[in-house]
């Protein structure tokens, strides 16, 4: 064997090791909310009969059964949007991306990516309940995506699911198609009479007619998923709860168990000088 071509069988012989690898960690629960874990779930709706949608095409399309919605808050974090964006292109899926208008969400170049791989850009606008202060806010907002080049169809309101109050948000959604936008993402979408799978917080919560159950890991969603008889299925992810890679998946767990150590400590440090 030359040189050469030792040399390339040694780096397939460690690429199949590495392929190997990310496999067995991607299997494994403890590594969830990682992308090798999110690669996974894309390749179950791939490999489901189950067609994805942004929420654009849903409401213009109406398909009765057998989707996807895919949707995306942009609380944070938006670079990791894009690398997201990249993910779900590989697999062929579509979505919708929705962005807050504040400074660090604002990124119009990743917007204008993320918008050339064919994904929707959408405004995740912030109701406070006062429509008419609000609208003045909204109309701003709007303008600012137009100047910016970025054509936004739809809304979702930014919030959790407990504040989501759907009287409320279809008044918001009439304002909004006031100003030429489609629709809004829970209001018109009827996201009652689906099965509403949800990261915020990084907890998955699976919501449907019959309640909110919390499911403990990306598995039990691909479970949902390739089970047959759900059907009908809307998934809001935030990329932010999202790591690219383990390493800084680690890194992330690691300060989060430091912090809830030092939590803890200074709780009771607190607690015991309190005491009489
Ligand atoms: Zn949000």
């Amino acid at each position: 064997m030359s040189d050469a071509s030792s040399m390339y069988h040694k780096r397939a012989m460690l690429n199949h090791f590495l392929d190997r690898l990310i496999s067995f960690f991607t299997t494994l629960a403890i590594t969830d909310f990682t992308f090798y874990k999110y690669s996974f779930l894309c390749s179950a709706i791939k490999e489901s009969d189950l067609k994805t949608y942004t929420v654009k095409d849903y409401l213009i399309e109406k398909p009765k059964k057998g989707f996807v919605i895919l949707r995306h808050d942009i609380d944070d974090n938006p670079e990791v949007a894009l690398n997201m964006a990249n993910l779900e292109l590989h697999f062929g899926l579509r979505s919708t991306y929705y962005f807050r208008d504040t400074r660090k969400c604002f990124q119009k170049e990743i917007m204008k990516k993320i918008a050339r791989l064919g994904f929707e850009i959408g405004y995740h606008y912030e109701p406070t309940g006062k429509l008419e202060t609000d609208s003045r806010i909204f109309a701003n907002a709007l303008k600012k995506f137009k100047t910016s080049e970025i054509n936004i169809q739809t809304v979702c309101a930014h919030g959790s699911f407990k504040e989501i109050d759907l009287i409320l948000l279809s008044k918001y959604s009439d304002i909004f198609k006031n100003m030429g936008v489609k629709g809004e993402a829970y209001a018109d979408v009827g996201f009652n009479k689906l099965d509403y799978y949800s990261d915020s917080g990084r907890i998955w919560r699976h919501i449907s007619r019959t309640g909110e159950i919390k499911l403990t890991n990306t598995n039990r969603i691909v479970d949902h998923i390739l089970r047959k008889g759900v059907a009908k299925i809307y998934i809001l992810v935030h990329p932010q709860w999202w790591s690219i890679n383990i390493p800084i998946w680690f890194l992330k767990q690691l300060s989060g168990a430091i912090s809830t150590f030092i939590r803890v400590i200074f709780a009771q440090l607190t607690t015991k000088n309190k005491r009489p």
